[in-house]
């Protein structure tokens, strides 16, 4: 399908994230924007396609065993003429580096919230991303036929929990668990809805004017206008600041609400604009083809042990095809294998613009942060993807001693990917490397596919640091001798000290004054 419009300029694009707890809805949200708006390519999509249920790849296989989503992939949707591209976030806390990078390719999220639970711990840990990484969030709060809170009620522990001033486009008619329609504040209107079975087909609307409204509806809602009327108005200039969130309500499972939330992402994100490079400036979207690697995942086909990048393009038009420059090394680098789509739903991307995300098959050079660029055009890097400090860390090695090629061959390989950081001890050597991560869930993923993919099962053992600092200055000599530390090399050649915790690194630090032991960024 066509992401041009009819004189071959690109379609606008907005490339959004939804971010959630887990079980707010947000698959189920994300089916339902499939729905309502023309699905044009699926990169990794969670499910196979129906009447293919038997393949499921290595990958989905850890996923529906643990039932949590590990891999990001992206989504891309036409709705009128703007293309979407929705970006998947895994919702569990121990995937947070994934999720950050996840969320260094998009220019607008989707707080996804859960009537009845409001602001749940990990919605708030994404939402300090976006807050850091200066993303600005719409709110969409699901399961209103469900009992749940006050609207009103949610709309201050926004406020209080984020800092957010809530401002409503769409306004619930009716107590969460009694829906009976979305008020529009800005003209009064009310959309009504009989639902559809299942959530299979889209829910009957009907529109109301504001009198037919007040007619059909009565007191509710004049109670709705009232609550509505207590709060700001949306404002463009304060959402994309960080201040306000524009607000909607629905159910996700009867596409209530889902519309709105679409027409909102096109009328109030941001389309792809200028990004920062590594040197200071900014790279304009109309400049020659750049992008930047925000995932890299690999294993997800059992047919194909291949390894995939993702792109996002930054600027330009990216051409199939066209050799471009990878800037880490300064190779130009083949993107014949271009795809939007994974496993066996694999499909050839040929063009692809500011906003869209692109998996390179087989980019086995290619590594998160990295960055490709037009060779005709000025050389351009984008700032390197953070690592955060991991807190976890298990020693591991080959179960069985005669597979120790693969072993290594399998961690390093995931370790590129970004699923675990490999820290290299010099008193264990790189047969018992030390593997960090920021949840523990990390080691399962790895376990997993190394037995899988590998063929190389492990023997993990937990080593009991719960603490990451640099090595920086004389930090080295002054730690020689120290109890309770291990210094360990990163890949990246960052020495990092292991501690065991924070009385300890405390005690270190009251011994031998001169450490400096700079923090490494820590998750939010
Ligand atoms: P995720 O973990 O955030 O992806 O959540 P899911 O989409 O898997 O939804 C979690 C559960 O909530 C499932 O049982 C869904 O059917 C249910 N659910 C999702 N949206 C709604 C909704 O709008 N109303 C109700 N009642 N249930 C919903």
């Amino acid at each position: 399908m066509s992401t041009e419009d009819h004189e071959g300029a690109p379609a606008p694009r907005r490339s959004i994230a939804v971010i959630s707890h887990p079980d707010a809805g947000k698959s189920t949200l994300t089916e339902a924007l499939a729905l309502h708006a023309r699905a044009i390519s699926r990169a990794g999509a969670v499910h196979g396609k129906s009447g293919r249920a038997g393949v499921v790849s290595d990958w989905q296989e850890i996923e529906q065993q643990r039932g949590i989503s590990i891999s990001s992939a992206a989504l891309q949707l036409r709705f009128e003429d703007t293309v979407i591209n929705l970006l998947d976030t895994p919702g569990h806390a121990d995937f947070s580096e994934d999720t950050y990078r996840v969320l260094t390719a998009v220019d607008c999220a989707v707080m996804l919230l859960d009537a009845a639970k409001g602001l749940e711990p990990q919605t708030l840990k994404l939402f300090a991303v976006c807050k850091a990484r200066g993303v600005p969030v719409l709110t969409f709060v699901n399961k209103w036929d469900r009992p749940g809170k006050e609207a009103l009620e949610l709309c201050d522990e926004i406020e209080q929990r984020t800092g957010l001033v809530a401002t409503p486009v769409t306004w619930p008619v009716g107590h969460a668990g009694d829906l009976r329609g979305l008020l529009d504040p800005t003209t009064g209107a009310v959309t009504t809805y009989h639902r559809a079975p299942g959530g299979a087909t889209l829910a009957e609307e009907r529109h109301l004017t504001p009198d037919e409204a007040t007619a059909e509806l009565g007191d509710v809602v004049e109670d709705a206008r009232d609550q509505a009327g207590l709060l700001p108005e949306v404002d463009v200039e304060s959402f994309l600041a960080g201040r306000t969130t524009p607000l909607m309500f629905g159910v996700a499972l009867t596409n209530i609400g889902v519309h709105q939330l679409l027409e909102n992402v096109v009328r109030l994100a941001p389309a792809p604009g200028p990004r920062p490079t590594a040197d200071g400036g900014v790279r304009e979207v109309d400049a020659p083809f750049s992008g930047v690697i925000f995932k890299v995942q690999a294993g997800m086909d059992r047919q194909h042990r291949d390894q995939v990048a993702f792109l996002r393009v930054q600027s330009g038009v990216f051409e199939r095809g066209a050799p471009v420059i990878h800037a880490q090394t300064g190779r130009t680098f083949a993107t014949k294998y271009a795809a939007t789509v994974f496993g066996r739903d694999r499909e050839v991307i040929d063009l692809a613009y500011p906003g869209d995300v692109v998996g390179l098959v087989n980019a086995t050079s290619l590594a998160v942060g990295d960055t490709l660029h037009d060779p005709d055009g000025p050389p351009v890097r984008f700032p390197p993807m953070p690592a955060f400090a991991p807190e976890h860390f298990v020693t591991a090695r080959a179960a069985d001693p005669g597979r120790a090629k693969q072993f290594r061959k399998g961690i390093a390989q995931l370790a590129h990917e970004g699923v675990v950081q490999l820290l290299i001890s010099p008193d264990r050597g790189d047969g018992e490397p030390v593997l960090g991560a920021v949840g523990p869930l990390q080691f399962e993923v790895v376990g997993f596919r190394m037995e899988h993919e590998f063929n190389a099962p492990l023997r993990t053992q937990r080593l009991p640091y719960e603490i990451a600092r640099l090595v920086t200055g004389s930090d080295a000599e002054l730690l020689a001798g120290a109890r309770n530390v291990e210094v360990v090399t990163r890949a990246d050649g960052a020495r990092l000290a292991l501690v065991r915790d924070r009385w300890h690194l405390a005690a270190l630090r009251r011994e031998r004054p001169a450490l400096e032991l700079p923090e490494l960024l820590v998750t939010p």
